[in-house]
């Protein structure tokens, strides 16, 4: 039996949310008498803010995270999030196959042979919890070059196509002609920056970042400045010319209707703020280039790190919208 205290505190609450209801309908009445609905909105919409979506996540198959695709789920709808995107590092073993990576592959990545388990383990949770949260099919893809790479992902991608929501491409690694790969891992390329310089690593991030722009492939451009983990603690010191080189690709990325994430493990990183960085994120709102939001959580608790903190500082240099993906259907969504 309930106790009689209980019952009270649930009548008074019950009581109290009513009157709040009809004290935001009445200001609400209020804004539009006057033709404020602008106002009206962005008042009411203090109460939705929560209801965001986090549109980079992995799971204990890419053998480096932790958790099963439902724990991140269930995360997100604890925060009390609208939509989640399951993006789990696709099989790095679709491009490499010199046994002596595979150790390295195994830690990077699921296997070729689990992608098929992959994508019915997502649309067995979004079915699971479709009342609760929209979870979107999706991988992070590693845009390797040269394109040979991307026929052989996209022959494994191929069966899959109807099911996706969108496609993430993201960089993770470098080359140019007479270079070795040189990885976007802190430990690993110091060494590449030092023989080569800051310059040449941007430039060349940059031309791939163009090339992965022009397969017409990806919906969404992960971690756009991922060569800034090679100079943390320090930001990058773009050259005019390489500076310029990132406008002109903003511009082809505009007028291809393709997205830029938000990722906010920036932070996380140690490279003191998200990917991209603030002065990049200015130029993308200056185009009006959408933007969604990722957190690239390893962790399930990650889910959503720090995407208010981004939305507060954003919003003051015009962001008005937010984008998600329905059938690889790109939707803006006012913030
Ligand atoms: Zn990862
Ligand atoms: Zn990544």
């Amino acid at each position: 039996m309930t106790h009689p205290y209980m019952k009270k505190f649930a009548y008074k609450t019950q009581i109290t949310l009513k009157v709040l209801y009809h004290f935001y309908n009445i200001i609400g009445k209020f804004f539009q008498i006057y033709n404020i609905q602008e106002y009206k909105y962005n008042f009411l919409e203090q109460f939705k803010i929560m209801k965001l979506m986090d549109y980079h996540s992995h799971n204990r198959r890419c053998g480096h995270a932790m958790g099963e695709i439902e724990d991140y789920v269930k995360v997100a709808i604890e925060k009390n999030f609208k939509e989640i995107g399951i993006t789990d590092h696709f099989p790095l073993g679709a491009i490499i196959d010199d046994p002596q990576f595979q150790k390295i592959i195994k830690k990077a990545s699921m296997d070729v042979k689990e992608f098929p388990n992959y994508i019915e383990d997502i649309k067995r949770v979004k079915e699971k919890y479709r009342d609760k949260i929209s979870v979107r099919i999706s991988t992070e893809v590693n845009f390797a070059t040269p394109g040979r790479a991307l026929t052989r992902q996209k022959k494994i991608l191929e069966p899959f196509m109807d099911d996706f929501d969108y496609l993430l491409g993201a960089i993770h690694d470098i080359k140019w002609h007479d270079s070795p790969v040189i990885i976007m891992d802190p430990r690993e390329g110091s060494e590449a920056l030092k023989k080569y310089g800051i310059e040449k690593i941007n430039l060349e991030y940059i031309n791939k970042l163009i090339k992965l722009v022009e397969t017409n492939f990806f919906d969404v451009i992960a971690h756009f400045d991922n060569n800034r983990i090679l100079m943390r603690p320090n930001k990058p010191h773009y050259s005019e010319n390489t500076w310029q080189k990132l406008l002109d690709l903003l511009d082809k990325i505009k007028n291809k209707g393709m997205a830029i994430e938000i990722n906010t493990s920036g932070t996380l990183k140690g490279i003191g703020s998200q990917f991209p960085a603030d002065e990049i994120v200015i130029e993308i709102i200056k185009r009006d280039i959408p933007l969604l939001l990722g957190s690239d959580a390893h962790r399930p608790k990650n889910i959503g790190y720090s995407f208010e903190e981004f939305i507060e500082k954003a919003k003051k240099w015009g962001l008005s919208h937010l984008c998600i993906y329905e059938n690889r259907e790109q939707i803006l969504a006012k913030i």
